[in-house]
């Protein structure tokens, strides 16, 4: 009998629709993925230079609980570049990826039932999170029912329980940043009622339009020992090195020296190649980020004018990551059967807007060749749009319509 945390946890809804795909695809199905969650673009080098020198010297041993001392030196680094606030390696933990980092935070905050703030539409893996901690999570949507709820309606939601609010902007799956006046005014709240603020910065860097990124840094006057604030960042999505699972934590001293003592239980310190590698991008040559947003800006702006072009379809802007979460609602309210129609009529694969908190809307990434994302979208129309051309190619195989 499986114990009833394990029963309350739901499996990954972009794993499992990957396993789809894989299906069709490996029936020689042209399927076309707008799900993804990764940028294609390649490891930068200085990244593989650093990790295969570790690799050559044939000594791989563990590594301490929180993090290489060369990771931490570079971090140390990277939050003055980038948040203008000088840190101590103390401030600093490495993990396996910023899921982990997240993960051994709440562990470390959460009593039985205690409750974690985030607005609505969230990132897939929050209200899991905080189950798996032991905590409840409270989605927080906006009053006016667009995607950036107001710092009334989340602080209305704040409550004898409440230990932590998880702000991610740009925001998965929106793309939406939240303005600095709200980051700013929860920076203020969370110090004052002693309340974690948990600022999940996987995508901080990558936004379009000449946005600056978000730092929360600059909207408190405390020391990092005593801010509320918990910075999570990672190699992943701005580096491109997915596979390579490292993120990092900065915050005061006792919460990190909290997370190692979990984590030095649960996994011990990150794969040495992995940190050498994180080295390497954190401390390489910059412009592969810029590469990256740039390429992103252009996809965004492709994938905008052609889901704008579809007849019912809403669409907000993003203003960074690589995710689109348009209005299909007026043509499907499931967002579940949309997606399902789309895999099946067109092989294309989003994600359904429900995973995240919010029904009506698909979660269409852009991330992928822009070949894709011209040719995915060309495909959502044509199932779509009657006004669409009534042919279309699928690989080889022609789809008309009217026939349908
Ligand atoms: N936070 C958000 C908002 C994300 O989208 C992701 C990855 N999809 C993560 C954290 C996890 O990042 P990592 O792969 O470094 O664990």
């Amino acid at each position: 009998m499986l114990s009833q945390l394990a029963l309350s946890i739901k499996e990954s809804p972009t794993l499992r629709l990957n396993e789809t795909a894989a299906l069709l695809r490996d029936k020689g199905e042209p399927v076309i993925h707008l799900r993804g969650g990764e940028p294609k673009s390649r490891t930068p080098i200085d990244a593989i230079i650093s990790c295969t020198s570790l690799l050559n010297s044939g000594e791989v041993r563990y590594t301490p609980a929180d993090g290489i001392p060369a990771l931490k030196k570079a971090i140390v680094r990277y939050t003055e570049e980038h948040y203008e606030r000088a840190v101590k390696p103390e401030n600093i933990i490495v993990s396996s990826g910023a899921k982990q980092t997240i993960m051994v935070a709440l562990h470390s905050i959460l009593e039985p039932k205690d409750e974690v703030i985030f607005p609505v539409p969230y990132w897939v893996s929050y209200p899991e999170m905080v189950k798996l901690a032991g905590g409840l999570p409270i989605p927080v949507e906006a009053s006016d029912g667009t995607f950036c709820p107001s710092f009334e309606d989340l602080t209305a939601a704040v409550g004898a329980y409440t230990k932590a609010i998880i702000i991610n902007s740009p925001n998965n799956p929106s793309g939406v940043m939240y303005p600095n006046e709200l980051i700013a005014r929860l920076v203020e709240f969370c110090e004052r009622k002693d309340i974690w603020l948990l600022m999940d910065d996987t995508y901080n860097r990558l936004v379009f339009d000449g946005r600056t990124p978000t730092n929360c840094y600059a909207f408190t006057k405390e020391d990092v020992e005593r801010s509320k604030l918990l910075v999570v960042n990672c190699v992943s999505k701005m580096y491109a090195m997915t596979g390579f699972r490292i993120g990092w934590g900065v915050g005061n001293r006792e919460l990190i020296r909290a997370m190692a003592n979990i984590q030095s239980q649960q996994t011990s310190g990150p794969s040495a190649p992995s940190q050498w590698a994180a080295v390497g991008a954190l401390n390489g040559v910059q412009n592969s980020i810029e590469a990256l947003r740039a390429t992103l800006e252009n996809n965004r702006n492709v994938l905008v004018a052609r889901l704008q072009a579809i007849p019912g379809v809403k669409v907000t802007k993003p203003h960074g990551t690589f995710y689109t979460f348009p209005d299909f609602s007026a043509l499907n309210p499931s967002s579940q059967k949309l997606a399902d129609y789309l895999l099946e009529t067109v092989r294309v694969v989003v994600v359904p807007g429900k995973e995240f908190g919010m029904e009506g809307r698909l979660r269409i990434s852009f991330c992928g060749a822009q070949k894709d994302i011209r040719e995915g979208l060309e495909r959502i129309q044509w199932a779509l749009d009657p006004n669409a051309p009534n042919e279309i190619y699928l690989g080889s195989r022609k789809l008309v319509r009217d026939a349908v």
